[in-house]
């Protein structure tokens, strides 16, 4: 996605070796201009194809998550990360290792929210190792939920998650494929080579 790739030039910083820091639209200021056309790419991608549910998981999958919802009229859940005081039972939860953090976090859904008459797209910021979409595939099974798909803002292709997703066969549109950093310059994935 052209507008995308444009801001991501302009206000993406590389950090060491494999870190995209997207604070300025995306993982602190939000862009909503930007997350309403990223909404909108996923759900003209993904329309027609008898999704019921988004699911994403905090905090950065929720915009582009909610414009994509608001766009194809179906709610959005967010796994959460946190323990909350009123999400306590009847949950989902699995382990999710997180690539930034370097921590392993519990994610959990309510089963009040996802069950097996629900077909699931998933929508996340990143996918690098695809540790985050596994976890939130394991929760859709948990639930016996079906797959239609996964939509991710910013892919790193360097990294193994796209692959291993691709393998599982799912179906993944990433708005944005980043090929490498050279020298802290973001290089994407050429036409050709997709
Ligand atoms: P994965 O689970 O695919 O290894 O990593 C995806 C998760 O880690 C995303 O939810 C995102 O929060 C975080 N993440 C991975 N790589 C980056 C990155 O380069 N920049 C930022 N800002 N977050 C990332």
């Amino acid at each position: 996605m052209k507008l995308l790739e444009e801001r991501i030039l302009k206000d993406g910083m590389v950090l060491g070796e494999d870190i995209l820091k997207a604070d300025n639209f995306l993982n602190h200021q939000i862009d909503p201009v930007l997350m309403q056309a990223m909404g909108n790419e996923f759900a003209s991608y993904f329309a027609n194809k008898g999704i019921t549910k988004i699911l994403t998981i905090e905090t950065s999958g929720i915009a582009p998550a909610v414009f994509a919802g608001l766009e194809l009229g179906i709610p959005v859940i967010f796994a959460r990360k946190h323990k909350s005081l009123t999400l306590i039972d009847n949950l989902y939860t699995t382990n999710v290792h997180s690539f930034t953090k370097g921590v392993t976090n519990k994610i959990a859904v309510s089963r009040n929210f996802l069950d097996a008459t629900d077909h699931v797209l998933i929508i996340d910021d990143f996918l690098a190792n695809g540790q985050a979409a596994k976890g939130l595939i394991e929760i859709c099974r948990q639930a016996k939920a079906s797959l239609a798909g996964i939509g991710i803002v910013i892919e790193k292709s360097f990294q193994p998650g796209r692959k291993d997703l691709e393998e599982l066969g799912f179906d993944i549109l990433s708005l944005a494929r980043i090929r490498a950093f050279e020298k802290g310059v973001v290089k994407f994935v050429k036409e050709e080579e997709k």
